[in-house]
């Protein structure tokens, strides 16, 4: 058996007319940049998520960077973000110009350690981004308490985790600002970049859509320089499609990750996800650790199985951050997982076959 980590084919397979007419419209009214399919999916979302603003961009980094510059953050700042993520929540911070100050994460949850916040709080500090790693979301009640006691504005990064929820409250709506991907393989993704910006604040929401259109929210008129950040009417398009499928593709996610746990716990090589008791977790990936890491790995291969690594090198300790001179010890609980981690394949329409088929291969290795 051949199993892929992410199959976007099967998908596009089951909704193919809806979809195939939905780019076929949009190219018929030539409404390829901005227009009404754009505006009809900004609608679509800030509804689904009970959002007052939902302002579309080109992909999840932009959302990140239109944020931080939104938010006036700049030389001579401080952000605190997670030594564990995607390099484009804190390439984002520098590039607005501020810096990065990352911080370890929780060795059960992957997610930022709430409980070593406080003591990388300065008087610089301006803002946190907590990263929804995997699709669990980050405890946003320790968050919120934090940034409301030093007046700081709070970025959630739910790149990967689409309709995640903290308390009952989907992630992204908890701060001042939620930032989405729309990457092809993320929970919700398009057919190409794609990105959007969440909020409740109708200053921001004003800011942001400026910055991302050049400045302008009527043609001609630039108020300031902004960026050229927009989301095509093509994926816009595409993404109303799916977005009607997402509630069930995020049921069926967690129904695929809690078979593949019920199969592995009974292995005492392998450590399942750990699921905190006031978050849902949508699985955008499944991630178990395990000792002998890189041979499973190599073993999975060699049986047609793909896994991957998310990430193989932490922020602190990659190149583009040897200037911060960090060293293991600054990060332990993140440079001791780092080497254990690995993420089995996921998405919906795994099959029951298909994850029995992966832990055979799993328990038969030692
Ligand atoms: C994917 C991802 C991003 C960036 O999204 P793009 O659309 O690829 O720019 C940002 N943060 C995290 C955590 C991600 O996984």
């Amino acid at each position: 058996m051949n199993i892929p980590i992410v199959d976007l084919k099967v998908q596009y397979q089951s909704i193919k007319e809806e979809i195939d007419k939905a780019i076929q419209s949009v190219i018929e009214n030539t409404a390829f940049i901005k227009g009404e399919y754009v505006q009809q999916f900004e609608r679509d979302y800030a509804e689904a998520y009970g959002a007052k603003h939902v302002v579309s961009c080109g992909n999840g980094t932009d959302a990140l960077y239109i944020t931080l510059k939104a938010m006036d953050i700049g030389p001579g700042d401080e952000v605190i973000t997670t030594a564990h993520s995607w390099i484009s929540t804190s390439e984002t911070i520098t590039q607005a110009g501020a810096n990065v100050v990352f911080v370890d994460i929780d060795k059960d949850y992957y997610t930022i350690n709430t409980n070593l916040i406080e003591e990388k709080i300065t008087k610089k500090t301006k803002a946190i981004i907590p990263v929804h790693i995997y699709g669990q979301p980050v405890n946003m009640t320790e968050i919120m308490r934090i940034a409301k006691k030093y007046n700081l504005k709070v970025i959630e990064d739910c790149a990967q985790a689409h309709f995640a929820e903290w308390d009952n409250k989907y992630v992204g709506t908890i701060g001042d600002a939620g930032t989405f991907s729309f990457f092809p393989g993320k929970n919700l993704g398009a057919y190409g970049d794609a990105g959007c910006i969440v909020t409740n604040n109708d200053a921001l929401a004003e800011i942001m859509r400026m910055f991302a259109n050049h400045g302008a929210l009527i043609k001609h008129e630039h108020h300031t320089e902004g960026i050229n950040s927009r989301l095509d009417g093509l994926q816009a398009a595409i993404l109303s499609v799916k977005l009607k499928y997402i509630s069930q593709w995020t049921a069926l996610r967690i129904d695929r990750a809690t078979y593949y746990s019920a199969l592995l716990n009974g292995n005492p090589d392998i450590m399942t996800p750990v699921i905190h008791s006031s978050s849902k977790h949508v699985f955008h990936l499944y991630v178990v650790q395990v000792k002998n890491r890189d041979k499973l790995q190599h073993h999975l291969k060699n049986n047609g199985i793909a896994s991957a690594i998310h990430y193989p090198v932490p922020l602190p300790f990659m190149k583009a951050y040897e200037y911060l001179e960090y060293s293991p010890e600054d990060f332990p609980n993140i440079y001791a997982t780092h080497q254990k981690i690995l993420s089995l394949p996921m998405f919906p329409e795994l099959s029951d076959d298909q994850i029995e088929c992966i832990v055979d291969i799993i328990n038969d290795f030692h």
